[in-house]
């Protein structure tokens, strides 16, 4: 395991080189995987680097400890992790429940919660920068803020939004918990899937697929309790699913080594993101985990997708055109990307060359 460098896949050889489609079982649907196109060349946008060095606190923050927050108030001076209240909520408690049905006119109030959680109080840190111990803290504020908001609501997602080009509107280490009573598309579809796959099979779907991809092609990271894929259906260029490899429904339920082992690839993972273009990586992550209140979850295994825009460095990958209109579309196979992300060191960069790169890394054949 961990070996850089391509591994055979006997079974999808054939298609590998050649335009096909590859299946969703998560959200059932489909992926065209056209491998090769990313040669061709780039003459639109690129991304700029964010190649300021950031001071461990930031006066004008309004995440640094001690600061005053756009609503008045005055953050606490802490030295671990913070949780607050959105002060722009995209959700509510307390808001109407009312349906309104006319025609093909359906609209229904959803009540729920939006709250921050700052990783760490120092500005210029992130995850993969963060000491195991530190994170592992991170871990125990997700499962406890996860075990309070489900006492009230059926969906919470935990996530974090990295990186300038993700729309991150600040670089202190923060992620959101945002919950809500009705189950989002994708949280739907996801529950659909395993729910079928369950009554048919007697199996849970992803427990299934993480034992069919150990140690195999898409393979990234693996310890005890924990899998990192890139996912054979993957729709983002370096996208990655990390799966718990015991049955699990939800965070609260981790014991203390699963939590350790998942600080431990967290870091591990967000490591070799970073180093693979020598930039701080942006992405969008988030945690997948069993609605509550919707009895039976057996069919639920607990689980993190991993949503990185870049194609290379400084060049992302936009869903437009095709995307948008017909189906998700990639270029680079999934076995590439994930050989590419074994090759990416464990050690961070950071640590001994300075931090962050600049953005001379545009390979020529970009352009
Ligand atoms: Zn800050
Ligand atoms: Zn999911």
């Amino acid at each position: 395991m961990n070996a850089a460098g391509d591994r055979s896949d006997p079974v999808f050889g054939r298609l590998r080189g050649e335009p096909h489609r590859r299946f969703n079982p998560l959200l059932d649907e489909w992926v065209l995987v056209s491998a090769g196109r990313t040669h061709r060349p780039w003459q639109g946008r690129r991304e700029p680097s964010a190649s300021d060095v950031l001071p461990p606190y930031d006066p004008g923050c309004y995440l640094c400890p001690g600061n005053v927050r756009a609503n008045g108030e005055r953050n606490p001076t802490y030295d671990a992790t913070y949780v607050f209240t959105n002060d722009f909520s995209a959700l509510r408690p307390g808001t109407t429940t009312e349906r309104i049905e006319d025609g093909l006119l359906r609209a229904e109030g959803e009540e729920g919660a939006c709250h921050v959680l700052c990783f760490s109080p120092r500005h210029d840190l992130t995850l993969a920068l963060m000491p195991p111990d530190a994170v592992r803290r991170v871990v125990d504020v997700w499962a406890d803020e996860t075990a309070e908001l489900g006492r009230r609501y059926r969906w919470i997602q935990v996530f974090e939004n990295r990186g300038e080009i993700m729309g991150a509107s600040n670089p202190h280490p923060h992620g959101q918990i945002w919950a809500g009573s009705a189950l989002p598309r994708d949280a739907a579809k996801e529950d659909a899937a395993q729910r079928q796959y369950r009554e048919r099979i007697g199996r849970r779907l992803l427990l299934d697929y993480a034992g069919q991809e150990e140690g195999g092609p898409r393979a990234v990271e693996e310890n005890d309790d924990w899998l990192v894929v890139v996912p054979f259906w993957a729709a983002w260029p370096y996208e990655a699913l990390l799966v718990a490899r015991q049955p699990v429904t939800r965070l609260p339920a981790l014991g203390n080594a699963q939590r350790d082992g998942l600080a431990d690839i967290l870091v591990r993972l967000l490591t070799r993101y970073d180093n693979l273009f020598g930039l701080s990586f942006p992405y969008s992550m988030g945690w997948h985990q069993a609605p509550f209140g919707d009895g039976g979850d057996s069919h639920w295994q607990l689980h993190a997708h991993f949503l990185p825009p870049l194609l290379r460095a400084n060049v992302r990958k936009f869903m437009v055109g095709y995307e948008l209109l017909a189906e998700t579309q990639r270029d680079l196979t999934p076995e590439r990307a994930a050989a590419e992300m074994r090759a990416a060191s464990r050690t961070h960069r950071a640590a001994d060359d300075g931090w962050p790169a600049t953005d001379e890394s545009v390979p020529a054949t970009a352009g």
